[in-house]
């Protein structure tokens, strides 16, 4: 008896879920975007004065209160961490793979990818990324290749697969070298081409290919150094207008690209501002499943890059910040709790402070005194961090550390770590909770689009 009601219990719960099927789906993975990234952000959002967020609340916040959350892995077939490639060909094919391959399973045969499948029902497809399209994220869902540094080969392949919308950096790989007619050949197979935002707001058509830098596109943070390059909304809203014509449904993949490129660089200003640009993207696609009910939309990152959070440091007791009502110090004593003003602080930043250093580097030799270096990253930072007491105050590495130094933002690494990631899932399809690994993401969203090709067996 108890045993049938579990089954009847069971058989509700499994034709509930499966009442509810998606048309479209809209993948959003954020490049290197794990946990302390998304809460480094968020937390940003919530502690400063940004008249972009008048409630203090950001949108990827908004976005997970109302959706499912999961947490998940993504280690390959031979290593426990993994790079874009691995990972993103995993994503999108369900087969463990192994960093550097392309839509290749680890045994290095072409896999079968959920873009490719999608076309096979009559779906629209599009790839959008504010890196550049033949990266590895991007190039996971089009091509395949045995290493991800074969973008010539993965231009290629992306223009043969007919996807109807790719958008991002890289033009020069679709216009040097071997393949100097391949713009010519993606326009005779219908796709307009575009190269900057003005052509990108008003393209029509079908087909859509839009490249707006030679390699990655600018840095969000430097956005007003470059006012006629799309950002990753634009794309998306021009992308949305493509794609939806498409009775059958589509998928759209977005990639937010350079959240992991700030992140190497344990660059706090940019890394915030990264994570801004993926934010006001997301109500561009909640406004759209809203209009559309059945689009899912699937946040996730691909793997966890820097590991930024602001951690306490001991100091002498001059330089300690926090004192109790009474005065008097903290646990500790010379413990320095970091202050919120760390987070206004954080968005004064106007430029990626690498290339502060680059142009540095480009001054005739006797300017390059720590003066200027001071000078150039006091206004890059937005206010004044002091170098004087630094061995080498022009030397960058040292200049970083002490930026970070002095605003307590700790970083584990400048390079990808094994970290659990967190997937969200909005709307109320099944499946998206509990811990899993990323080759199974591609099973979860296709039931969910009602392809029901992998059902589970019935373990009863
Ligand atoms: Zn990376």
């Amino acid at each position: 008896m108890k045993k049938w009601l579990l089954i009847l219990f069971i058989g509700f719960f499994a034709v509930s879920g499966q009442a509810k099927t998606a048309k479209n789906l809209i993948w959003v993975i954020g490049d290197g975007m794990g946990p302390s990234a998304m809460g480094f952000f968020m937390e940003a959002v919530r502690n400063s004065s940004n008249p972009a967020y008048p409630d203090k609340q950001s949108n990827l916040e908004k976005f997970i209160n109302a959706s499912e959350v999961g947490l998940y892995f993504n280690n390959t077939h031979v290593s426990v961490v993994t790079d874009s490639a691995g990972s993103a060909t995993q994503m999108a094919t369900g087969q463990y793979s192994i960093p550097d391959y392309i839509g290749q399973d680890y045994s290095g045969l072409d896999v079968k990818n959920i873009m490719e499948e999608a076309q096979e029902r009559g779906m629209s497809v599009g790839v959008i990324s504010d890196a550049y399209v033949t990266d590895a994220t991007p190039a996971a869902f089009l091509a395949h290749a045995r290493g991800r540094g074969q973008k010539y080969n993965i231009a290629r392949q992306m223009i043969a697969s007919g996807a109807d919308v790719i958008l991002g950096g890289g033009l020069k790989y679709f216009t040097q070298g071997e393949n100097k007619k391949l713009l010519k050949e993606a326009k005779k197979q219908g796709y307009t081409v575009v190269t900057d935002k003005k052509q990108l707001a008003k393209a029509k058509g079908k087909k859509l290919l839009g490249l707006f830098a030679d390699e990655a596109m600018p840095f969000y943070i430097e956005k007003d150094l470059n006012p006629t390059v799309p950002t990753l909304k634009d794309m998306t809203q021009a992308a949305l207008r493509i794609l939806s014509q498409n009775e059958k449904g589509f998928i759209l993949m977005v990639e937010a690209g350079k959240i992991d490129w700030a992140l190497h660089e344990n660059d706090g200003g940019s890394s915030f501002y990264e994570m801004v640009t993926l934010d006001e993207t997301l109500p561009v696609l909640t406004s759209f499943a809203d209009k559309n009910e059945d689009t899912l939309i699937y946040l996730n990152a691909d793997h966890e890059t820097g590991v930024p959070a602001f951690a306490y440091r001991h100091l002498d007791s001059k330089q300690v910040r926090h004192k109790n009502a009474q005065g008097e110090m903290l646990y500790g004593g010379n413990t320095d709790y970091v202050d919120y003003k760390e987070f206004d602080k954080l968005l004064k930043q106007n430029r990626v402070l690498y290339y502060v250093n680059e142009d540095f580097k480009k001054l005739p030799q006797e300017k390059r005194t720590p003066e200027t270096m001071q000078a150039m990253m006091d206004k890059a930072l937005g206010y004044h961090i002091d170098f004087s007491s630094l061995p080498n105050p022009t030397d960058y590495q040292q200049i970083k550390q002490h930026i970070n130094d002095v605003k307590g933002l700790s970083w584990n690494t400048g390079n990808h770590t094994s970290g659990m990631l967190i997937g969200v899932a909005d709307g109320g399809y099944d499946g998206f909770t509990g811990v899993y690994h990323n080759t199974q993401l591609k099973d979860k969203l296709t039931q969910a689009l009602g392809w029901n090709e992998n059902l589970p067996e019935d373990e009863d």
